[in-house]
């Protein structure tokens, strides 16, 4: 319970401006993208690593449980207060605290917006590669603890293939420091990967040291139509298979482009099944060669029409469509499942293939787009709100999906992670072993199970 007495202690430790306690405030930070709502008891805005390790020790001592949230985006009630307690938020703690040009590394706070960073090493020709799309307003800290990708993922890799180390606050209130500023470190157990993506449950990441690599010298885009939606995901196999790894390897599936063309009017071709968005990276010479080749294996593969951007305006131009996705799904008025689920490149066309049947088989819609060049396909099953029915047959599309992932040699989440919506599943991915040591593990380091409880690991 949060008594009147630790809201003075907290007070004392971060300022009365920083301790948010009205029903608006709190309101303010009770829901993330999943648009399901938990009321914090209080919101606690801290500016330094001691400041949260003093609030931990009193949350710890009180069995208070805190809630470690950036800015809110999470698209699995990660961030949400599901059992009340302090939602902590980390955006005032937003500096760039180092950028060694020497070691191509950079050292940041949690709250600092991931465009931001990118921004400014870009400027001085360096590189920061995980690009969510929510990257202007998501933080570091989310997405070092969701361990997030996003388009670039198909040659790039995600966030945690750029932390080199962290400072951690654990649930007890001790301060770990892990990792190294070095390429290679091999000392102990790997507890900065052990982090990375266990979503604010292991402790709050309050310092990050980031990987940074050069800044590709030239960047080539190209949009590909697509008649049928099959060739379109058979060109993303085939693509990879001679041997290209393109930055960027989109796909869109028919109802997608449906939807942007309706909220934006740009003129995009309702009538195809399909449109991949490829990008290519690195060498001028090499990037003018392999869009050419790119546009050649799409035209053989089945495309219609294929539109390369001659300038950074055209290339603009093609990637507005893809960004729009959210916000046109968004638009429509409906629930909105959204699933990132993740298989082998070579079987993007089997999991398109079975989500359509299963879909079908439902007579529910699915807006399919995503990072096709690494597997990662967002699955939206788009239901009536005030339908019963359809949620129910939404839940058991969901299992399906999850199902014939797996059967692929998939995964449940790319990058989305697990929270509150993919909790009952996980067993289905990592078994029982697997929950049990998750559940060891997370016992050891918080016994007192007060950080984001009620996230990822199923009660039994
Ligand atoms: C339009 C849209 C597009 C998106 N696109 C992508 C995408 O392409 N790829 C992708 O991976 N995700 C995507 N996301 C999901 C989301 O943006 C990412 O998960 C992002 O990393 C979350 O960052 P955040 O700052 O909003 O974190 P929050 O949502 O505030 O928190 C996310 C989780 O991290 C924990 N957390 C936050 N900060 C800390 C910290 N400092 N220490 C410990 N734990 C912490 C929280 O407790 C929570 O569990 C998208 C979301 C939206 C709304």
């Amino acid at each position: 319970m949060l008594t009147k007495g630790l809201v003075k202690e907290i007070e004392r430790i971060v300022g009365k401006d920083h301790c948010l306690l009205s029903m608006e405030d709190r309101i303010c930070y009770s829901y993330d993208a999943t648009k399901q709502r938990y009321l914090p008891d209080i919101v606690v805005r801290p500016n330094t690593s001691e400041e949260i390790s003093r609030i931990i020790k009193v949350a710890n001592r009180d069995r208070i449980p805190v809630i470690p949230r950036g800015a809110g985006t999470g698209f699995v009630g990660g961030s949400l207060a599901v059992e009340g307690g302090i939602s902590l938020v980390l955006t005032r703690m937003n500096r760039i605290l180092e950028i060694d040009t020497e070691n191509l590394i950079a050292v940041v706070e949690p709250g600092v917006i991931t465009y931001r960073l990118q921004e400014e090493v870009e400027r001085i020709g360096l590189f920061y590669p995980p690009d969510p799309s929510s990257l202007k307003i998501s933080t570091l800290g989310g997405n070092a603890a969701m361990c997030s990708g996003g388009p670039r993922g198909v040659k790039y890799g995600v966030t945690k293939d750029y932390v080199l180390g962290l400072e951690v606050v654990l649930p007890t209130g001790e301060i770990l420091n892990t990792g190294v500023r070095t390429m290679k470190g091999v000392v102990g157990y790997d507890l900065t990967k052990l982090i990375i993506g266990s979503e604010g449950t292991l402790g709050v990441i309050t310092r990050i040291i980031l990987k940074l690599i050069p800044l590709p010298e030239s960047i080539r885009t190209l949009i590909a139509i697509f008649p049928q939606i099959d060739n379109a995901s058979a060109t993303v196999v085939d693509i990879i298979g001679c041997r290209i790894i393109p930055s960027t390897l989109e796909f869109m599936d028919q109802t997608t482009v449906c939807c942007v063309e309706d909220y934006l009017k740009m003129g995009l071709p309702t009538e195809a099944e399909a449109l991949l968005l490829v990008e290519v990276d690195g060498d001028k010479v090499v990037v003018d060669r392999d869009i050419e080749r790119v546009a050649a294996i799409c035209h053989k593969g089945g495309a219609s029409e294929i539109r390369i951007a001659r300038d950074e305006k055209d290339r603009e131009a093609l990637w507005t469509a893809r960004r729009a996705v959210s916000p046109a799904l968004g638009r429509l008025n409906k629930i909105k499942i959204n699933e990132d689920i993740t298989v082998p490149r070579s079987k993007v066309p089997d999991i398109i293939k079975r989500v359509r049947d299963i879909g079908n088989r439902y007579n529910l819609t699915i807006a399919n787009f995503g990072h096709a060049g690494d597997g990662n396909i967002h699955v939206n099953i788009m239901i009536d709100k005030d339908d019963s029915d359809e949620m129910e047959r939404a839940e058991k599309v969901v299992k399906e999906i999850f199902r014939a992932t797996l059967e692929l040699g998939g995964t449940l989440s790319g990058e989305h992670g697990v929270g509150i919506t993919k909790k009952p599943f996980i067993g289905e991915e990592v078994g029982l072993t697997g929950i049990e040591v998750m559940r060891r593990i997370k016992g050891v380091l918080d016994p007192n199970n007060i950080m984001n409880p009620g996230k990822i690991i199923p009660s039994s």
